[in-house]
């Protein structure tokens, strides 16, 4: 092993390699230095595990696909063929060109932020947004924080610290991504009150829990998840009249937060901003990129007494939405706005694609892999804690080979490995690609990678 140790090459040795040298003339001189004691520093853990000395060639390998795993970002585009629809590892919401042109032209340049152009004088970020908020969803006042998770967390801690909120035990539920109804609440300083059981939650309980304690009643939005059989909830209608009765507010985190009626695209209701706004919720939390299909952010809508303790708190500094993503929502919401966010945003282009439409793209893609592919019925689910149990029948690419059953794994893996990454999901054996979810104007993409697939590895 001394010898091993021995034969290990010099740091300017290695500097010295003609490969290295060239990339001294892109980079400083200091960064390969680093790179490559950090490599020999590899190289002699490895000789001390037992492994022979690795040759001058491989070293300088080594620490080149450093240098390109630095510079080249490992987060990239991928194509969403997975039949999600808001997938979360995928980044959620694609936006629409009207909000990525917006969020492009605020990043390259100063803007009027904080900065009222009439006076001259300092502003506030949120006029941009609340004017529009206030007109689509009929509330009085509106705040944007960084996501929902944080609107929740400000809400709580501004109006419910060392105070009593009252919640159905059905509803103190995880969102995923370590989102706990129960941990938000203690992080805020407010105590969880859970009332009924887990699959039945009454007024009555609601109402024997108030107390001089209590700061709120709240609804969550049991997003991701739907009890069957004997349950009850109750409706928010009446649990907004019970809070008004005792001169409480009412908080609904809607989770997904939704403006347009889920029922008419023939899926199960998604309740909507605007009836949680009317039905008298003191405040109503919501996400900015799921079923509104914006950027990252937290939608907060209400009352304006409660709006102004909000805005006050420091909470509310530390979780303020950046001026790239608020330039994207804002563009977002006109698309509702003008009422043409099935025609320009892209969750919503997807969820009211026809079927005819989607089996003729899952045509044109299943044609590429000749008779390893078929075109089959399957279903797209939303995602993004929203609608649950909901779907929408879309037509699916189903990829295998039935006397092997390997090649679905195979073929999702070389997919994944292509310059432009197609993610699908495998279900028995097949890799399943639904085109619901990949806009129409990444078909080309998508093709160019399925013919990729077939140089190669294709199986008559
Ligand atoms: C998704 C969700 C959240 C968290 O929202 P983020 O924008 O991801 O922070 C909170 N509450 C509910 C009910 C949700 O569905």
């Amino acid at each position: 092993m001394e010898t091993e140790f021995r034969r290990l090459p010099s740091v300017d040795r290695v500097l010295a390699a003609e490969r290295l040298k060239q990339l001294g003339e892109t980079y400083p001189h200091n960064l390969l230095v680093n790179l490559v004691r950090q490599q020999l520093e590899r190289e002699r853990l490895s000789i001390a595990a037992g492994n022979p000395v690795a040759s001058l060639a491989k070293i300088v390998d080594s620490v080149f696909a450093q240098i390109q795993s630095l510079e080249n970002p490992s987060l990239r585009p991928v194509i969403n063929a997975t039949g999600v629809i808001l997938h979360t590892n995928l980044g959620r919401a694609s936006l629409s060109q009207e909000a990525s042109a917006a969020m492009d032209t605020v990043a390259k340049g100063y803007s009027n932020l904080e900065f009222d152009l009439s006076s001259g004088t300092r502003g506030s970020r949120q006029v941009h947004i609340e004017p529009l908020l206030c007109q689509l969803t009929g509330a009085e006042a509106a705040l944007v924080v960084n996501n929902n998770a944080s609107a929740v967390l400000l809400g709580l801690t501004a109006l419910a610290r060392r105070k009593e909120v009252i919640v159905s035990r059905g509803q103190a539920v995880e969102i995923g991504g370590g989102f706990r109804i129960p941990d938000v609440m203690r992080q805020s300083g407010a105590k969880l009150i859970e009332v009924g059981t887990t699959n039945c939650t009454y007024l009555s309980d609601y109402e024997l829990a108030i107390s001089p304690r209590t700061a709120a009643l709240m609804r969550v939005h049991s997003s991701n998840f739907r009890l069957m059989g004997f349950t009850n909830e109750v409706a928010f209608e009446d649990l907004a009249a019970l809070a008004n009765r005792n001169n409480l507010p009412v908080f609904d985190d809607l989770g997904s937060g939704c403006f347009l009626d889920t029922t008419k695209f023939g899926l199960v209701p998604e309740p909507m901003v605007q009836q949680s706004v009317a039905l008298g919720a003191g405040l109503t939390f919501f996400s900015g990129d799921k079923l509104v299909g914006g950027p990252q952010a937290g939608i907060i809508v209400g009352k304006r007494q409660f709006m102004d303790k909000l805005r006050k708190h420091p909470l509310a500094r530390a979780v303020r939405i950046d001026k790239v993503r608020l330039a994207g929502l804002i563009a977002t919401l006109v698309h509702y706005l003008k009422d043409e966010a099935t025609t320009k945003i892209p969750v919503w282009r997807m969820i009211s694609a026809p079927v005819a439409e989607i089996d003729q793209r899952a045509r044109q893609w299943a044609q590429v892999l000749g008779n390893l592919a078929q075109v089959v019925e399957g279903e797209t689910m939303i995602g993004g804690g929203s609608l649950p149990g909901g779907t929408l029948p879309t037509r699916l690419v189903a990829i295998g080979d039935k006397k092997d059953r390997n090649v679905a794994q195979v073929l999702s893996q070389k997919l994944r490995s292509q310059e432009i990454p197609v993610i699908g999901r495998i279900s028995e054996d097949r890799l399943l690609l639904d085109p619901r979810s990949v806009l129409p104007e990444e078909d080309e993409m998508v093709l160019k990678a399925l013919r990729n697939l077939t140089s190669g590895s294709r199986r008559a």
